[in-house]
């Protein structure tokens, strides 16, 4: 079953992009280089491009024929602030960042399908190559929406794909409906009165009442939540003191919230703000609480879905296509993308054995090269199908 020959003809030229980009690693908002890398190969390649969305963002179009209808697909550029542990020769060459998460490679699988489709021009309409900065913690997908990504090139739909460890090579994963979570940050900071560790009836001791805090949230999910639907809240801060012998003044407990539907995300946010209020009211200490939703769940339309299963089966086949993956509970900013268009965001197989098996965000990770060729015949084939000759 066909990866397109015509992309696996220059695997190798996307190998060696991919490595270049690996070498040089730039985060949120800085991907200069990157940027430039790519608006000089899809220049050569007879792309449009745009350039300065989001600052470093990068779209090219491609428009073939007389159809007005047109669709985006979208690769994250960035990298992280991790230092990185392998040894090979195209490591890393800047100190404490790496593309741990691959998306060097998911810059390429686009690049490569922009190449492909710009020579061969077998469909009918217009396709948005869009690169964003900054996906990891910074929203990058955001603030190309806000900078108008969709006023500018606007699409009837648009795709997303993120490579996945543990997933075999050659074969990819498509949900219908929730694929991430929303990703909601919640910030308590207690104040209470200082005192001497021997007289804690000559203060307001908020450390206690944090600690009451940390366990009376627990029950949100536990008691209030429905439990056939995905819930998260995790405590992941809690600072407090500096001496042995001093009741501290203050507390600050930070923390992420997790759902995929929006009225568990309310849920859960109204019974946090009653938990906090009320547990404080009790024993007398004053509170802030900053309570920040920062990406929306990825929802998967049903038809762009089966729109990405489709293209996804022609080039790999039916049996290696997942369809029953369950939904993770970390987040990705193409929700951003989700909000304002139908879409389908997908996995592609990094492979299970030692060259794929290492988990994204790990200082040993490295995004498989062998996966190029199937996620830019995926993309290939997801316009062809979409913006067919015959449409
Ligand atoms: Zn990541
Ligand atoms: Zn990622």
């Amino acid at each position: 079953m066909p990866v397109k020959p015509e992309i696996e003809e220059f695997q190798h030229d996307m190998t060696a992009w991919r490595r270049d980009i690996h070498a040089h690693p730039e985060t949120a908002f800085e991907e200069f280089r990157t940027a430039e890398v790519v608006a000089s190969k899809l220049a050569d390649f007879g792309v449009e491009v745009h350039r300065g969305l989001a600052t470093t963002g990068v779209v090219g179009t491609v428009r073939v024929g007389s159809s007005n209808r047109a669709i985006g697909l979208r690769a994250d550029m960035d990298a992280l602030d991790i230092h990185e542990e392998n040894a090979f020769d195209y490591v890393s060459t800047v100190p404490g960042k790496m593309h741990a998460c691959g998306h060097d490679g998911h810059t390429v699988m686009l690049l490569g399908a922009a190449r492909y489709l710009a020579a061969t021009r077998r469909f009918n309409g217009t396709v948005h190559f869009i690169f964003q900065p900054a996906e990891e913690n910074v929203a990058g997908g955001r603030v190309m929406v806000e900078d108008g990504l969709f006023d500018l090139f606007p699409v009837e739909a648009v795709y997303g794909m993120h490579n996945s460890p543990g997933i075999a090579l050659g074969k990819f994963a498509v949900q219908t409906g929730p694929a991430m979570a929303a990703a909601d940050m919640f910030e308590i900071r207690l104040t209470g009165k200082g005192s001497h560790g021997a007289h804690p009836h000559h203060g307001e001791d908020p450390l206690v009442t944090g600690a009451e805090l940390v366990m009376a949230l627990q029950r949100i999910v536990s008691r209030s939540v429905n439990p056939m639907k995905a819930a998260v809240v995790s405590v992941t801060q809690f600072h407090a003191g500096s001496s042995m012998n001093v009741i501290p003044e203050s507390v600050r407990i930070t923390g992420t919230c997790r759902s995929h539907d929006l009225a568990v995300q309310d849920q859960i946010e109204q019974r946090l703000r009653q938990v906090v209020a009320g547990v404080c009211a009790a024993h007398g200490i004053a509170y802030e609480l900053d309570y920040q939703r920062r990406y929306p769940a990825t929802i998967n339309t049903r038809d762009e879905a089966a729109n990405a299963a489709r293209a996804a089966a022609e080039v790999v086949g039916q049996d290696n296509v997942i369809l029953d993956l369950p939904p993770s509970m970390g987040a990705e900013d193409f929700s951003w993308m989700l909000q304002h268009n139908p879409g389908c965001y997908v996995r592609v197989g990094n492979g299970e054995g030692s060259k794929g098996s290492c988990v994204v965000h790990n200082p040993r990770y490295d995004f498989n090269d062998d996966a190029l060729v199937y996620g830019a015949s995926y993309w290939a084939t997801l316009v062809e199908q979409q913006l067919s000759l015959q449409s």
